[in-house]
């Protein structure tokens, strides 16, 4: 169907990441129905609390509806006020970043490395330079891989400011043999449908603090004080996980690991079948790390991209002979009935955020505009984004399936 290749669309869709249902979740629903806890409170919600905290190696999970949730009371419990500058990772879905603002506090996005795709710790550094007086940074692990954590904790700790780990894309990613979501002050993990395990929905805040858990079940249960009828001194917040969604949950827990073995092999088949082409693997630091490999992805070399031009919400290209770009290989994916998707496009670019101040490791700390010039990216993130690109990766992808895709992306390159 394409340059050469004669296969056919495939029947089914592949998705990018879908969930992966096993049966048992299905036992803790009827289980929560059954006993009639059909609320925010139950078992499921202990247990989801209880093993969460257990394989993260931190003291304390508190389930709530959704990882963005978690992110903002994370952003309350770092005490963020109205005006306050807040670092953040840059090429991250914005539910990184967002709550920060529900705060209103001021986003100020630090560029990202090529190792690893993560914040940048040097640039992180020049930020305390240029604002020194920041206090809380918040990092995500793109893609399920772990980023430089102990050269942004040493950053940090040098400026006093405290860690927001994102860790919703990571679960069960490991750093130097500890997992990601227990590094920070107030950590966040998801499990919304996309994610390496799900519960249709939600979310959970870890922390080694007794008080703030507490905290975070009294603010996400409209802070109720401990009175005969609706006594409020806080704002409070529904967040608070149903007992149903954290039947799924509980269902999903015990097949984590398997999730991420079927994950890695999905992100090695892709890189064994696609040597020998001018791409290469979103990278990751073996020596330190263990990622989830949530998503596959590809960055292709500089001389091997064909002119492409990226609007606001549209994109053209021009192919050329031994040469593609990301919009030309996502049209192939999307033709053969699967999905791929660009690289999550860096938080400085968007139209919401593009006049925050924005830090790369070699720019003048200014606010940027989206002007872009073909073959001049300005930044690493503006750069992967514009060279990257995601692969379907769903658990569900068998060999042949993949072999196909792998087929048509090198299509693209003939
Ligand atoms: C999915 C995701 C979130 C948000 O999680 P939800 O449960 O969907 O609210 C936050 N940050 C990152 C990096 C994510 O990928």
């Amino acid at each position: 169907m394409y340059r050469g290749t004669k296969i056919r669309p495939f029947e089914e869709k592949v998705w990018l990441s879908s969930p992966t249902m096993h049966g048992d979740e299905l036992k803790y629903i009827q289980r929560a129905y059954e006993t009639n806890w059909m609320s925010t409170v139950g078992e499921n919600i202990d247990e989801v609390e209880r093993q969460i905290a257990k394989k993260i190696g931190v003291k304390y999970a508190v389930a709530l509806s959704s990882g963005t949730a978690a992110l903002h009371l994370a952003v309350k419990l770092a005490g963020v006020k109205p005006k306050e500058k807040v670092f953040c990772s840059d090429m991250t879905f914005d539910a990184t970043v967002n709550p920060v603002v529900y705060e209103g506090g001021i986003p100020i996005f630090i560029d990202t490395e090529y190792d690893t795709w993560n914040m940048d710790p040097v640039a992180l550094e020049k930020a305390f330079e240029i604002y020194p007086d920041v206090r809380t940074v918040v990092i995500a692990h793109l893609y399920g891989t772990p980023g430089k954590i102990d050269e942004i904790k040493a950053v940090c700790d040098k400026y006093g400011a405290i860690i927001i780990e994102d860790a919703a894309e990571s679960l069960g990613a490991t750093y130097k043999g500890q997992e990601t979501g227990s590094f920070g002050s107030f950590n966040c993990i998801s499990f919304n449908g996309n994610k390496i395990i799900t519960g249709s929905a939600g979310g959970c805040l870890l922390t080694n603090d007794l008080e703030v858990a507490e905290k975070v079940r009294k603010w996400s249960t409209q802070a109720r004080e401990n009175a005969n009828w609706y006594q409020h001194e806080e704002l409070g917040y529904n967040y608070r996980m149903s007992n149903v969604i954290a039947g799924v949950v509980r269902g999903q827990i015990p097949y984590l690991e398997e999730h991420i073995a079927a994950k890695k092999k999905i992100y090695d088949r892709y890189k064994e079948g696609l040597e020998g082409l001018p791409v290469s693997m979103n990278p990751f630091d073996s020596k330190n790390s263990n990622p989830n490999f949530w998503i596959s992805c590809i960055i292709i070399d500089k001389e091997a991209m064909c002119p492409h031009v990226r609007g606001e919400c549209n994109a053209l290209y021009n192919a050329e002979k031994g040469k593609s770009c990301p919009t030309e290989i996502l049209d192939v994916l999307h033709a053969l009935n699967a999905e791929g998707r660009p690289i999550w496009k860096p938080m400085h670019m968007q139209p919401i955020y593009r006049m925050n101040p924005f830090v790369t490791m070699n720019g003048n700390g200014r606010a940027r505009t989206n002007a872009y010039i073909y073959g001049k990216s300005i930044d690493v993130g503006m750069d992967i984004f514009d060279r990257g690109l995601c692969l379907p990766s769903d658990n569900k992808m068998n060999t042949i399936v993949q072999d196909k895709i792998i087929e048509v992306v090198k299509a693209c390159f003939k």
